[in-house]
């Protein structure tokens, strides 16, 4: 029978960093098993692909203050792009209590070691994006080591240089059940056959609980859909421009391509499966595109090139990192709510770590994070989710 030390359910973004990681430490003899006959298909390939260290808690911040030097670093030290481009994240407040809220989050953020990031002035606000409707900003904040990569590509440079240091990948080949003695873990089967192994990795996204179902664990992860509008190319406001994302309506957009990429999560969506691109959405999202930049009412959109793709999202917006108490060798990598992207470098060394070590430096406290919190009702809280 085939054994692996390691067996890595789900090859996205986060599998792969796990992997490349447990290969840097050392930990060679691991198996990545992918459903799909091509890597990328699930979150990792739909993803709007931001990062920024502007977060409401401690875990989330030192998540991001690992990773976002990680991805700075990451051609150098993987020899493969990761498209990481500093652009910033621009938040624009229109009430005195978001003003509030990024001044708290500012504090919270420099006190763990966030330098760079700084409040804004209206004027400022509008001498960076000049094309804003600025007549209701009262502020905002800024921070330049903010930006985004590619995830697709950075899911690649992780996987091979991974499978270069002794990892395997698997594709087409889907986990179909995990086997335990009752305490442990002991195997999994696949539709390649079975693998032994003592240590499993949950890394299946959107589809996390249904892994952990395998096994006989309840996790809490939901899949909610995301919709993204790609725009044709459009140069009426400067390709340089951060991550603007307007706090009222919950609308963001960057620069994409020769267009730009347009979001907005619907506070109407529901959790389910559902991918399907709904096309009134580009009417909805376009209507409050050009209340914030007026010059957005000449964007040319073609509905075939929008997509959807699904958030996997935990009870309290954090992700849920480490092993469960239930079953000895079952490791959770999940429930980013839509911070996978960005936290990926960081999950990958803290997933490592508590595989190898039982501990990690890249947050205060991993236990905060842990699969367990839920059934003590000890739930993190974080505001800031796009
Ligand atoms: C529209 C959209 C925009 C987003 N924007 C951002 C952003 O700006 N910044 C950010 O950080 N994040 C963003 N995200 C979230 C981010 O894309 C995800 O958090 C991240 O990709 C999760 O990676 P993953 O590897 O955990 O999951 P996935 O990429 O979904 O990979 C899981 C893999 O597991 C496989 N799998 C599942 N079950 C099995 C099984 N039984 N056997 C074998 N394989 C299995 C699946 O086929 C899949 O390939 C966005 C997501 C969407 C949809």
């Amino acid at each position: 029978m085939r054994t692996a030390e390691v067996v890595i359910v789900g090859g996205g973004i986060v599998g792969a960093s796990v992997a490349w990681h447990l290969t840097e430490a050392g930990c060679r003899d691991l198996l990545i098993v992918e459903r799909e006959s091509h890597l990328g298909k699930g979150s990792t390939g739909k993803s709007m692909g931001g990062v920024r260290a502007q977060f409401a808690t401690q875990p989330n911040i030192q998540m991001s203050l690992y990773s976002i030097p990680f991805y700075a670093a990451f051609e150098e030290r993987l020899g493969h792009p990761a498209g990481y481009r500093a652009q910033g994240y621009l938040f624009i407040a229109t009430r005195a209590k978001h003003l509030d809220y990024l001044e708290t989050n500012q504090r919270l953020q420099k006190s763990l070691g966030l330098k760079q990031v700084g409040m804004m002035s209206r004027e400022e606000i509008v001498d960076m994006v000049p094309q804003l409707r600025a007549d209701d900003i009262l502020g905002g904040s800024f921070c330049p080591t903010d930006g985004f990569v590619d995830p697709y590509s950075v899911m690649v440079g992780f996987t091979t240089r991974a499978c270069e240091q002794g990892a395997t990948l698997w594709r087409s080949t889907e986990v179909t059940a995990i086997t335990h003695d009752g305490t442990g873990i002991t195997g999994v089967e696949t539709t390649q056959g079975p693998v032994s192994t003592r240590i499993v990795v949950n890394a299946a996204g959107p589809w996390a609980a249904g892994v952990a179902g395998l096994a006989g664990l309840n996790l809490p992860v939901e899949p909610m859909r995301r919709m993204l509008v790609p725009t044709e190319p459009f140069d009426g406001v400067s390709h340089q421009v951060p991550m603007v994302v307007d706090m009222t309506t919950g609308f963001h957009f960057r620069p994409e391509s020769l267009g730009f990429l347009l979001a907005w999560n619907d506070p109407q969506e529901k959790m389910g499966f559902n991918t399907n691109f709904e096309p009134s959405f580009i009417e909805k999202i376009l209507t409050l595109a050009a209340d914030r930049v007026p010059c957005f009412e000449n964007l040319a959109v073609n509905p075939k090139r929008a997509w959807a793709g699904l958030y996997e999202m935990s009870p309290d917006h954090h992700a849920i990192i480490g092993p469960v108490p239930e079953l000895r060798g079952f490791f959770c990598a999940n429930g980013f709510s839509g911070h996978g992207a960005m936290h990926a470098p960081a999950t990958g060394r803290m997933v490592a770590d508590l595989i190898l070590h039982g501990r990690t430096a890249v947050v205060d406290n991993v236990e905060v994070l842990s699969p367990a919190r839920f059934a003590k009702g000890e739930l993190l809280h974080e505001t800031a989710v796009l």
